[in-house]
């Protein structure tokens, strides 16, 4: 377990994040709500890229996965039978003192018994189980028959509608369902900016099988995840598979790994991936009273197949996303004296924005109409931003900020005013090296789509 921390980058990236419009605290103007965020412009961006490319790589580049999008409100029957209205609850006290909430393993352990973390208090309550369903009522009756939960996992609704999946995609094992969905858990303590939230979105994949695959695939989707957040720009050397200790690990799950990752607060999952064995669809055919069963053509068996779940949370993901990119180097101002660049280093897959566009001028006509053609050109494709404010020194410096990997600026030589061989061609800017190199208006297009995977 990694103790290493810094609250002072970690600060930056929360007051990055406001400044720019990734993330705002939800209801802001009336005090906030505790453990809610909202995603503003570009932070809606950032989180869409990264689900879409789960999607692509999880559904659309795979024979053996198909996705599903189940709704939020569920029946108790399904939690009951999945445990979460028995089990999913911590042990919760309060201090009498200072009347904070806390859970059962926030407590100091000193001489004497247990203290308070907030005051020091000893005064506490006994434990309680407190569960972390939101409960909800259903339709105009207001009683124990109309109650139902907003979901704490997308995983269920993958298990409820296995048989009805599994009958019209006509999917041979092993096969998975994805899903891409909010969840909602009433955590005591919300922490960490986005990291533990009470409404959160999920990327699940329950990747069923043969009892006998069950271990080969819990390797193989380790495997895969951790080359996903590779690809999508978070370094290998930050990414850790931890092996759930048999005494910490669900007592249905076979094997799990926590994906984590160092968190400029601290080393924290990502990711669970794991074994569940048939414990889901098995609770489910009991509970319902259908059968859950699959049917081997080849070996006329019949039986509950086991699943694979590599569980990913978005938030954390695009907390990961924004914490990994953030950097700061040293460059040159309009005057050439060097300054403090703020920079995020995103991936250009995941990239809010994809390429800025620039005219030096903006009191010229014809700098500004070309700038807004090739704005017209590129839109088609990737998103683009117009900026035609202040210097193109400060100009660069906004995109830097908000991790534009591109910027292309319309001068007077893509007039043709200096050299007629120019005329149509513009600067393209790397965000990282800062280098700049001039390119045909007309080979943009592909340029950009080369270099944006
Ligand atoms: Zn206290």
């Amino acid at each position: 377990m990694s103790t290493e921390t810094d609250p002072q980058r970690m600060e930056k990236i929360v007051s990055l994040c406001k400044r720019r419009g990734f993330i705002f605290q939800s209801s802001e103007i009336y005090g906030g709500l505790n453990g809610l965020w909202d995603y503003g412009p570009l932070g809606v961006e950032l989180k869409r890229n990264l689900k879409n490319y789960w999607w692509q790589v999880t559904v659309h580049e795979r024979d053996d996965v198909v996705g599903m999008d189940g709704s939020i409100l569920t029946h108790p029957a399904v939690l009951k039978a999945s445990g979460h209205v028995e089990g999913f609850s911590d042990p919760m006290i309060d201090c009498r003192t200072c009347k904070a909430h806390l859970r059962a393993d926030q407590l100091i352990e000193k001489k004497g018994g247990q203290q308070c973390p907030n005051c020091g208090g000893k005064d506490l309550t006994a434990p309680r189980q407190f569960n972390l369903m939101f409960e909800t009522q259903v339709g105009a009756a207001a009683d124990e028959s109309s109650i139902a939960y907003l979901r704490p996992e997308t995983a269920q609704s993958i298990f409820v509608q296995f048989k009805n999946i599994l009958e019209i995609s006509r999917k041979k094992l092993p096969f998975g369902i994805a899903q891409i969905g909010k969840a909602f858990r009433n955590e005591i303590n919300p922490r960490n900016f986005t990291f533990r939230s009470r409404e959160f979105e999920q990327m699940e994949l329950e990747y069923f099988c043969r009892p006998e695959q069950g271990m080969e695939l819990l390797e193989y989707w380790k495997e895969e995840r951790l080359k996903f957040y590779e690809s999508v720009g978070i370094l290998r050397s930050k990414l850790h598979a931890l092996t759930v200790p048999d005494d910490e690990r669900a007592f249905y799950s076979k094997g799990t790994y926590d994906i984590e990752y160092d968190f400029p607060f601290g080393r924290q999952e990502l990711e669970g991936v794991a074994y569940r064995t048939d414990y889901d669809l098995s609770q489910h055919q009991k509970a319902s009273g259908k059968s859950l069963e699959y049917f081997d053509e080849e070996t006329k068996q019949r039986f509950v197949p086991h699943v694979v779940e590599p569980s990913a949370g978005v938030d954390r993901a695009v907390l990961a996303l924004i914490c990994e990119a953030y950097s700061e180097d040293q460059a040159p101002d309009e005057k050439g004296r060097m300054e403090t660049r703020i920079v995020l280093r995103f991936q250009p897959r995941i990239a809010p924005i994809k390429c800025g566009v620039f005219p030096l001028l903006k009191n010229n006509p014809l700098l500004v109409a070309k700038a807004k053609e090739i704005v017209q050109l590129l839109r088609a494709q990737i998103t683009v931003f117009y900026d035609e404010s202040g210097a193109i020194g400060r100009r660069y410096r906004r995109q830097d900020e908000i991790g534009t990997p591109f910027g292309v600026t319309v001068d007077f030589e893509t007039l043709g005013e200096k050299d007629p061989a120019l005329r149509d061609t513009v600067t393209l800017r790397d965000r990282d090296s800062m280098k700049q190199e001039r390119v045909a208006i007309q080979d943009l297009p592909a340029i950009l789509r080369e270099r944006l995977v």
